[in-house]
């Protein structure tokens, strides 16, 4: 059994970061009495909802800071390019991205412009921006963000571009302040890191080892968001299964979710992602127990062939994967499934990939969320010899896809006419006669709210429920009934 590793919180580390907050602050105050506004930030986030916490946390200590946000890059004071590293074109849209900076910095001096998130835990990528970036100010990483301040503040004094990368898996710091994007619901980090080592992610080797927050401040900070009109949560980490493993505390996943389940103010709690391997029938009876924990569940298959599954060392065989989706659907009937799904895995057969479309069709997922392989420099699956050709690989996900859109839409067509409760996000980006927001089970649907019904008031954070009236494969149309 590998030694039980706690995670180091270390609040004097916090104390130092809010003292160089409030120095930048007071300087960003002397300025703003001599041109008359605060100065801006823009920050651009590649990935995953742990990079989206991330630039989160990122804008609460900007904002902390004096700084106001700005969609505009040219009228930025600071930019922040917050990277991923899981896919190869997020790695090859960063760069277009960073050169396109230079112009804006040659503009206007002052710029800061700092790179960090996954990608910048890489060696290769450090030394690719250290060579050909020189625009570039400030390079950090995932497992120092708290440290954002003092790397600003460091950076805005030196002539070259400061990197700072840590290479162990990083403290906890607590209390870092946050700008949410959405008042109304809000992604939550419960644990950081992964252990796991699929042979194709990169994950572990750059987000580092599982460590868990305390259940005290997973609780702390979930209460003040109710407080503040939070109605929705989604407790986030690579593999939320494995939570409290390493805690002292005597909890784990299920326990915590009946605490969350208490917090009053919170309707609705979400979680992503689970390990197969990893889901316990103590997680799925929990799950039915506590009324707010939406009937949904993400639990990637990745592959369908047992030989396939066995060279990504995901730990888990077909028939136990099909056997815990079983024990879902009977405990939550009417659960809404989702999952990932990778096409041409190195050595991946025709016999292989027709096992994983297979699966598609037994389960009837809601959603799946389908990549092509590609190689991840650092991963084994890059370093093994019989890779999948791009056309071969295309053509099967072309029909993987084409497969789960048909099955998205049968489940659906279920929805007609049904009644279902919406946590509305607000106006519809595309029709502003309409407001949209998902159900319990994350359907996207769009409606008409009649103001007889509503009023005047903005529907944007409201629980209503909604008529459907018209089906799609990937959303759903209605009608407000009441609110
Ligand atoms: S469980 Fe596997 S795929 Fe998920 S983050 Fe960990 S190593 Fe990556």
């Amino acid at each position: 059994m590998s030694e039980r590793k706690i995670a180091v919180v270390d609040p004097a580390e916090r104390d130092r970061q809010k003292l160089i907050m409030q120095r930048i602050k007071e300087n960003n105050d002397i300025d703003y009495q001599r041109i008359g506004k605060n100065k801006l930030f823009h920050i651009l986030t590649f990935g995953c909802q742990q990079n989206s916490s991330d630039s989160e946390k990122l804008k609460g200590m900007l904002a902390h800071m004096g700084y106001d946000e700005t969609a505009k890059k040219a009228d930025a004071d600071v930019v922040i390019i917050n990277t991923c590293c899981v896919r190869e074109n997020a790695e090859l849209k960063l760069y277009g991205n960073i050169g396109a900076l230079k112009q804006l910095k040659a503009d206007k001096p002052g710029m800061i412009i700092a790179v960090c998130g996954c990608m910048m835990e890489q060696e290769h990528a450090v030394n690719a921006i250290k060579k050909k970036y020189k625009h570039v100010d400030l390079v950090f990483g995932t497992h120092n963000l708290y440290k954002f301040p003092e790397l600003l503040e460091r950076s805005m004094n030196e002539q070259y571009t400061l990197i700072d990368i840590m290479n162990t898996d990083g403290i906890i710091v607590e209390d870092i302040p946050v700008k949410r994007d959405e008042k109304h619901k809000a992604w939550v980090t419960i644990m950081y890191g992964c252990n796991n080592f699929c042979s194709y992610c990169i994950v572990p080797y750059v987000r580092g080892r599982e460590r868990s927050r305390n259940p005290e401040d997973v609780l702390k900070e979930i209460e003040a968001l109710a407080a503040d009109g939070c109605k929705e949560v989604t407790l986030l980490g690579q593999n939320v299964n494995s939570y409290g493993k390493d805690l002292e505390a005597d909890i784990d996943f299920a326990d915590l979710i009946k605490l969350v389940n208490n917090i009053e103010g919170i309707e609705r709690i979400r979680f992503m992602t689970s390990h197969p391997k990893d889901i316990s029938d103590k997680l799925i009876d929990t799950m039915k127990e506590c009324k707010k924990v939406c009937e949904q569940l993400h639990l990637p298959f990745q592959a369908g062939s047992n030989r396939i599954l066995n060279a990504m060392n995901r730990k888990y065989t077909k028939e136990e994967y099909l056997a815990k989706i079983e024990r879902v659907k009977k405990t939550i009937p009417g659960i809404a499934l989702s999952t990932d799904v990778i096409v041409g895995f190195p050595s991946e057969t025709d016999e292989d990939f027709n096992e994983t479309l297979e699966i598609i069709r037994e389960v009837e997922f809601d959603q799946a969320f389908m990549f092509i392989y590609s190689k991840r420099q650092g991963t084994p699956a890059a370093e093994m010899t019989e890779q999948v050709e791009e056309d071969h690989k295309h053509k099967n996900f072309e029909r993987l896809v084409a497969l789960q859109n048909d099955v998205s839409r049968k489940i659906n067509d279920d929805y007609s006419g049904k009644l279902v409760e919406v946590l509305v996000d607000g106006p519809s980006k595309k029709d502003k006669t309409k407001y949209t927001g998902r159900t319990r089970t994350g359907k996207v649907v769009n409606f008409i709210a009649s103001k007889d019904i509503y009023g005047e008031d903005d529907l944007t954070g409201q629980l209503v429920d909604v008529r459907i009236n018209e089906v799609h494969s990937w959303f759903l149309n209605g009608e407000m009934i009441t609110n």
